[in-house]
């Protein structure tokens, strides 16, 4: 193929080794889950980039765009949130919690930390089937939100602060159909720091 405009995508390495969220995320998982899950996305994304490219060429006049507008949607979308997912985690610790200008604004906009948790909790284990739940930041404001499969639900034009991936592919060979025993191991992993990071 000749004159490529659109860069292809590359699974970008995790920022630290498959079994540094052990207990809660277990190295058999993290290592399936970066090296075939992610991975396909970023496949996908990609194959949905080669057939419009071929279409533009005049290559591939029989192309379904519905078909490949989904994939490039659904892929392109399961790999920002898998992207951003692997940096909110960081290795376990008990007292794990927000603190300075991040826990401000959590309990100004939520009332505590507490009542903060009891809304993600309870929207990652009421996720319809496979997705997500977020904490997006919109203006001066942050928001929970679903989100089914990687794309449908979710908010345009909202920066994305904290993710949880609830596909069952994340925590099935550790906690098999417990989504909330998973949900619940969550809060020890995650990288405030970096949640602090891009709310600032
Ligand atoms: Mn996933």
């Amino acid at each position: 193929m000749t004159n490529l405009k659109h860069k292809r995508l590359e699974l970008p390495d995790l920022p630290y080794k498959y079994d540094a969220l052990e207990p809660v995320i277990s190295k058999a998982i993290m290592t399936l889950h970066h090296t075939r899950h992610h991975l396909a996305y970023v496949t996908g994304v990609n194959a949905a980039m080669d057939k419009l490219e071929k279409a533009r060429a005049g290559e591939g006049l029989e192309i379904d765009y519905k078909a490949v507008m989904r994939d490039f949607s659904f892929h392109m979308s399961g790999h920002k949130l898998h992207s951003i997912f692997w940096k909110n985690l960081r290795k376990s610790s008990k007292d794990n919690a927000p603190t300075g200008s991040l826990l401000e604004k959590i309990n100004e906009q939520f009332g505590s930390f507490t009542a903060f948790q009891a809304e993600f909790a309870g929207a990652s284990k009421s996720v319809e089937g496979s997705g997500w739940v977020a904490l997006i930041q919109d203006g001066d404001d942050l928001h929970i939100i679903q989100i089914q499969n990687h794309n449908l639900l979710s908010v345009l034009e909202t920066k994305t602060l904290l993710v949880l991936d609830v596909w069952e592919h994340a925590y099935y060979l550790d906690y098999q159909n417990d989504r909330g025993k998973y949900v619940d191991a969550f809060w020890n992993i995650i990288n405030w720091d970096d949640v602090a990071a891009r709310l600032a």
